[in-house]
C-alpha cells in the first residue's frame, strides 16, 4: 500500500484538473496576446480564471496577478513594496517560509530596517509587540505575516494584524499560501495589501499561483517584457494551468465545509492513534486551536527507532515529511522547529492530509508505526 501524507508539500491535482489542464493545451492553444479568433479563445480562458480566483476572495478582477507560485507570488510583495512603495522597514517573524525570508536578506542594497519578530511555543508572534514597533516609530513600514505555517499548522490572526496595520499606516503581506482555497478569505474586510496563493497546495498544476496587490498599493511592473498581466508581469501567460488553478481552486470552495470535515476527522483519528500507540509523543503548533487542519506535526521521542522513522515510513510506502520539504528535499535543521523551542531534539515528522486520504490509509500508517517503533 502506498499513503500520502505530504499535502503541505504539495497536492495531487483532482481529475477535473487534469482534464480541464488537458482541453485547454489540446484545443485552446492560442496565444492570449493574438488578435484572431485562437487569442481571443485563450484570454478568455485567462480572464474567466481570474474572475473565478477573484470571486471566491471577494476581490476585484485588477486586483490578482498571475505568478509562477508562492515563491515568486512573496518576493514580488516584499521587493515591489520596498522599490516602489517607499517601504523603509519590514517587520516579519522567525517562522516565515524563506521565499520571505530570503527576500528580506538579499535588500541589503535598499538599506531596510528588519526587524524579526520572536513567536512562543505554538509558533504565533506578539501582536502587542508588533503594535509597540508600529507606534514607536513611523517610517514607512511592511508587515509580512503568514497567515498559517506550513511546517507545525499554527494560524495567525490576519484580520487583526491586518487591523494593526492600517491604524498604523503600515502596509502588510500575508503568505497565505497554506490557506488559499482551505479556508474563506474575504478580501473586501481584510486590511491586506498583499496576499500570495499557489495552486498546487490545492490540488492544482505546479508552478502557477497568483498575488493580489490591493487597488490601494500602485507598484511598477515586476517582470519586463511584451506587457502581459495589464504589463506587471511579462511573458506568454501559462493558460492551461491557469485554468487548472482556477478549476481546482472552484472545486475546493464549493466543497470547502465537506473536504474540511472529512481531513479533521481523520487528523484527530491519527493523532488519537498516535496518543495511544506512541509514549511521550507531542504534537507541534496548536493543533487543537487555530490551526491548519491540514497538518499534524508530531515530535516522537528521540531513540535509534525514531531516528530512522522517517526513512522506513518511506520503506513502507508512507510519504510524510521532516520538517518542511520546501528546499528540494534538502536534510537541514527546520528554522520553524528552532524557533519555538531550541532545546527540543525529538524527531518530527510533519503528516499532512488532504480530501483523498481515506481511515484505512490511517490504519495503515498507525499499524506500520507501531511496527516500526517496537
Ligand atoms: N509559502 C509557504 C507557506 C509554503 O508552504 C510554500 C511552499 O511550500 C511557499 C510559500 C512556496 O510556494 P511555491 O512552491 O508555489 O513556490
Amino acid at each position: 500500500m502506498r499513503v500520502y501524507l505530504d499535502n503541505a508539500a504539495t497536492t495531487p491535482l483532482f481529475p477535473e484538473v487534469i482534464d480541464s489542464i488537458s482541453s485547454v493545451l489540446r484545443d485552446h492553444f492560442g496565444n492570449p496576446s493574438s488578435i484572431h479568433f485562437y487569442g481571443r479563445n485563450a484570454k478568455s480562458i485567462v480572464e474567466d480564471a481570474r474572475k473565478t480566483i477573484a470571486n471566491h476572495l471577494n476581490a476585484s478582477l485588477g486586483e490578482i496577478f498571475f505568478t509562477s507560485g508562492g515563491t515568486e507570488s512573496n518576493n514580488t510583495a516584499i521587493k515591489c513594496a520596498v522599490r516602489d512603495l517607499g517601504v523603509k522597514r519590514i517587520i516579519t517573524t522567525t517562522v516565515e517560509h524563506p521565499s520571505v525570508l530570503e527576500s528580506m536578506q538579499n535588500l541589503a542594497p535598499f538599506e531596510i530596517e528588519c526587524v524579526m519578530l520572536g513567536v512562543d511555543l505554538q509558533g504565533r508572534p506578539n501582536l502587542f509587540e508588533l503594535e509597540a514597533h508600529l507606534k514607536q516609530d513611523e517610517k514607512k513600514t511592511l508587515v509580512s505575516i503568514m497567515h498559517a505555517n506550513n511546517e507545525i499548522g499554527t494560524m495567525n490572526d490576519i484580520r487583526r494584524i491586518g487591523e494593526i496595520c492600517s491604524q498604523n499606516g503600515a502596509l502588510f503581506h500575508s503568505d497565505t499560501v497554506q490557506t488559499v482555497a482551505h479556508f474563506p478569505l474575504d478580501l473586501e474586510n481584510l486590511h491586506v495589501s498583499f496576499l500570495s496563493g499557489s495552486a498546487h497546495k490545492f490540488h492544482g498544476p505546479k508552478g502557477i499561483g497568483f498575488l493580489y496587490v490591493n487597488s490601494d498599493n500602485s507598484i511598477k511592473p515586476f517582470v519586463d517584457g511584451g506587457g502581459q498581466e495589464r504589463t506587471m508581469r511579462s511573458g506568454t501567460e501559462n493558460t492551461a494551468h491557469i485554468h487548472g488553478m482556477a478549476t481546482a481552486f472552484d472545486i475546493c470552495c464549493q466543497n470547502m465545509a465537506g473536504m474540511r470535515n472529512h481531513i479533521i476527522e481523520l487528523r484527530d483519528y491519527m493523532k488519537a492513534a498516535l496518543i495511544k500507540e506512541v509514549p511521550g509523543v507531542k504534537f507541534n503548533g496548536d493543533p487543537d486551536g487555530e490551526s491548519l487542519y491540514t497538518v499534524l506535526s508530531t515530535s516522537f521521542p528521540q531513540n535509534a527507532k525514531t531516528d530512522m522513522l522517517l526513512m522506513n515510513l518511506d520503506i513502507e510506502g508512507i510519504a510524510a515529511s521532516g520538517g518542511s520539504a520546501c528546499s528540494s528535499g534538502a536534510i537541514k535543521g527546520s528554522h520553524v522547529l528552532e524557533a519555538i523551542d531550541p532545546r527540543d531534539e525529538r524527531i518530527t515528522i510533519r503528516f499532512s492530509f488532504s480530501e483523498i486520504n481515506t481511515r484505512d490509509e490511517i490504519d495503515y500508517v498507525i499499524e506500520r508505526i507501531r511496527k516500526i517503533l517496537t
